[in-house]
């Protein structure tokens, strides 16, 4: 598995992207190609995970290597494009900026537990789900590790927070991009970095199979969701292509397969749409298929997109759904919408630049 540690700036230069180093690639490079003292990548390290925008702003250092530096590297930025607050609870949607101009979004959430951020992993999404905003948009390119970094870094300088639970819930298939996100996740997670420990880290993914099973070899501690929205082939192939590859059956093995070798629960995603996969027997048929496995059902009222005639459940539906779940011991809640003044689905602003900029 090999991340790409590079990038072709609009300029035209070949950079190494210095942010997706962990602290000891850093350090080797620094000493074998470099030829500095291994105490120098600590030194720039700890202004990297601050998150400077330049190796100007490294002023213990000397102004000779920073222009060394600055011409061997390149710091990853997510430049704030765009900025809506919630009124009602103050969750607050980025549209960042990235070096080549392309645009994603992230959303933080202020819970009671503390700051949660929402990030993008690609810009667009392969994927192309009906419900889904950011599947409408098409796939520009994956992000880089550095990228969904400084997606927290930029929100954490903003609102002056620290951030303390991560969810792979933005734009973009996590699974999709595997080799950059599994290094991230490293990156986040490291104490050398910004030391957001596994726990509170989600990855929510569209179930790529094959990919499971690999995530489920990296033993990581994070918390696994996968995005169902329907119990059979018939509703999910109609709304998810991604079930034509990985049939539902296929996927729900190797779910099964993910919580008893890991013990961690899984989270299952299903947006309720009115008159689609909101009845009673959706409710059976996903009980029968669940029953056993260690997981939770996250029910979310489908929020509407430009370009779909998809409406939420009614409350009645959801309440239903809950009780029927529950004779099958499988445990469900409705999830509570947060900046729904400021579409904070992803996906949808990023969306509504490209449109308005043609
Ligand atoms: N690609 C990954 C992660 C990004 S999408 C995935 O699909 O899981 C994050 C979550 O938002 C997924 O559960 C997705 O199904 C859900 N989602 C997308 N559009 C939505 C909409 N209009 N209403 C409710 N949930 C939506
Ligand atoms: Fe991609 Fe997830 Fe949206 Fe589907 S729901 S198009 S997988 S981002």
């Amino acid at each position: 598995m090999t991340v790409s540690l590079s990038v072709l700036l609009e300029r035209g230069d070949r950079v190494k992207d210095i942010k997706s180093y962990s602290l000891k690639e850093l350090e080797e490079e620094f000493v074998t190609e470099l030829n500095l003292p291994r105490f120098r990548a600590k030194q720039v390290y700890k202004w990297l995970t601050l998150g400077v925008e330049s190796f100007e702003e490294m002023t213990d250092i000397s102004k000779e290597l920073r222009n060394n530096l600055s011409n061997t590297y390149y710091i990853s930025v997510a430049t704030i494009e765009k900025k809506l607050v919630s009124v009602y609870d103050k969750t607050v949607k980025y549209l960042f900026k990235l070096y080549d101009g392309e645009f994603i979004e992230s959303v933080v959430m202020n819970y009671k537990h503390g700051y949660t951020i929402c990030i993008s992993t690609q810009v667009g999404c392969k994927m192309g789900c009906s419900f889904c905003a950011t599947g409408k948009s098409g796939f520009s390119r994956n992000l880089t590790p550095s990228e969904m970094l400084s997606q927290i870094q930029s929100a954490q300088k903003d609102l002056e927070i620290r951030i303390s639970n991560i969810v792979l819930m933005g734009m973009g298939e996590p699974l999709d991009n595997y080799a950059n996100v599994i290094k991230f996740l490293r990156l986040v997670s490291s104490e050398d970095g910004l030391n957001i420990g596994m726990r509170h880290i989600s990855l929510s993914t569209c179930g790529l199979v094959d990919k499971i099973y690999e995530l489920e070899k990296e033993n990581l501690q994070l918390t696994l969701s996968v995005s169902l929205h329907a119990p059979n082939n018939e509703i999910r192939s109609q709304t998810m292509p991604v079930n034509r590859r990985y049939p539902i059956e296929e996927l729900l093995k190797a779910c099964r397969h993910y919580a008893d070798t890991t013990g961690r629960r899984i989270s299952f995603e299903y947006a309720m749409i009115s008159g689609v996969n909101d009845s009673d027997e959706c409710a059976r048929e996903l009980g029968k298929r669940l029953k056993g496995m260690l997981c939770h059902v996250n029910l979310i009222p489908v929020n509407n997109v430009e370009g779909n005639s998809y409406k939420k459940s009614r409350i009645d539906r959801q309440k239903r759904f809950i009780e029927i779940l529950s004779k099958y011991y499988i445990t469900a809640t409705v999830r509570r919408t947060l900046g729904s003044d400021i579409n904070a689905s992803c996906g949808q602003l990023r969306r509504k630049t490209i449109s308005d900029d043609i």
